[in-house]
């Protein structure tokens, strides 16, 4: 079955959202753009700035944002490789 392309934004993967994320730099740690914040993954603060650039959605902030129980700028938002999920 051949399936079009959505018209209203989708929320990508976890790991499409880290990637664009990382094209910003962090407003909490200053991580350059292109590095992880840290090996685990990054800063929350970090996700609201990409948002705020349109590197990612509000859709994808708040699915990111959602999974976690309680978070402050400092929380890290591990990345998860596509299919590990
Ligand atoms: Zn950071």
């Amino acid at each position: 079955m051949k399936v079009t392309a959505p018209e209203v934004p989708t929320v990508h993967s976890l790991h499409e959202i880290c990637s664009a994320v990382r094209q910003a730099n962090c407003g909490h740690c200053w991580q350059v753009p292109g590095k992880p914040c840290t090996l685990e993954g990054d800063h929350v603060a970090r996700f609201g700035r990409a948002m705020r650039r349109g590197l990612i959605t509000g859709p994808d902030l708040i699915a990111v944002l959602q999974v976690l129980d309680a978070f402050t700028n400092t929380t890290i938002v591990r990345d998860v490789p596509d299919g590990a999920q």
